[in-house]
């Protein structure tokens, strides 16, 4: 893994770690928080990198030390790094993190560090352990031994069990002003006319906006909102549409590109205009406007959350799909 150092609009907390460190009043178990996309993980490297390393600087890890050289090689043994398990057949993404991986984990940082520095573990995402691996980490949190750091990330850190919240310090990463944002974004795009529209799509969240330029479910939001225009005016069968779409996009694309569309149809009916994200579909979004009114958007809306909810937990897609677009019609 490379070393690189953290981003611009982390340096705040990252300034609080080195002074920590420097004070010797290092916590040992960590929660970092922030939006999906803020840049959590990359954050992360360079703090696992850092406190690894055998010749750390207020910069971050050195990049030379033997440590440095195994953290780059992928193969620090004072390193783990927990997350849902994929089955090998199937390809499927558990959506828990169990309790026999947390307990190889724990056994992992009762040894002794190999290099004789620190031992890093990372939990991503700490929020989908479930309540038997959260209790089995418990005892860890509480007495860890010396140089051993844990690391929980999350979206969603009032998801975690109280007891684990109290047993850490919660670092929160914020979100960057829009010009750190945009002169992050800018360089690596393929089409720097589209970063206003990307961070406006992603809240301002950085990594996000990267990954959404390649999303399909972004590159196809005129058309999307086009089909819906169709269904509404019934000049099309909604059962046709569902089916042609759900050929199209998958459900985790094809919901939250729906759910956007309808929450800024929303805006446009009360007037707020200038809050809508999808602002370069501003003539399509009006005529969905003239045709919904507030409370069958605020309806439709809710369908979409729901649905993304039971998608996640392996409910079929493609009933929730027919019956969206039949509610629309
Ligand atoms: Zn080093």
């Amino acid at each position: 893994m490379k070393i690189s150092s953290v981003f611009p609009w982390q340096q705040a907390v990252w300034q609080l770690l080195v002074q920590s460190r420097a004070r010797q009043t290092m916590p040992h178990a960590f929660i970092f928080s922030g939006l999906s996309g803020v840049g959590k993980l990359h954050f992360t490297h360079a703090v696992s990198a850092w406190l690894l390393c055998q010749q750390p600087t207020a910069l971050g890890a050195c990049g030379q030390c033997k440590s440095c050289q195994l953290w780059q090689a992928e193969s620090h043994p004072d390193y783990r790094f927990l997350q849902a398990m994929t089955d090998e057949k199937t390809g499927k993404t558990s959506r828990m993190i169990k309790v026999d991986q947390v307990r190889e984990l724990v056994s992992f940082l009762n040894k002794s560090a190999q290099l004789n520095g620190y031992r890093v573990a990372v939990i991503q995402p700490a929020d989908i352990l479930n309540i038997n691996a959260a209790n089995s980490l418990l005892k860890t949190l509480e007495e860890p031994g010396a140089n051993t750091a844990i690391i929980l990330l999350t979206d969603q850190p009032l998801a975690l069990l109280p007891t684990i919240r109290s047993r850490c310090q919660h670092f929160s990463l914020s979100l960057p002003s829009t010009q750190q944002a945009k002169d992050w974004l800018l360089p690596q795009l393929k089409k720097p006319e589209q970063a206003d529209l990307l961070l406006r799509l992603t809240e301002n969240a950085p990594l996000a906006a990267l990954a959404l330029q390649d999303a399909a479910g972004f590159q196809v939001r005129a058309e999307l909102a086009q089909s819906m225009v169709a269904v509404v005016e019934r000049k099309v069968s909604a059962l046709q549409t569902a089916q042609q779409w759900q050929k199209n996009l998958k459900p985790e694309e094809l919901l939250p590109a729906l759910q956007l569309l309808l929450a800024d149809t929303l805006l446009m009916v009360l007037g707020q205009d200038s809050a809508i994200k999808n602002s370069d579909l501003l003539p399509i979004i009006r005529v969905l406007a003239n045709r919904l009114s507030a409370t069958r958007l605020i309806e439709l809306h809710g369908d979409c959350v729901e649905s993304q909810r039971l998608v996640a937990a392996n409910i079929q897609a493609n009933l929730l799909l027919d019956s969206f677009w039949q509610r629309l019609q």
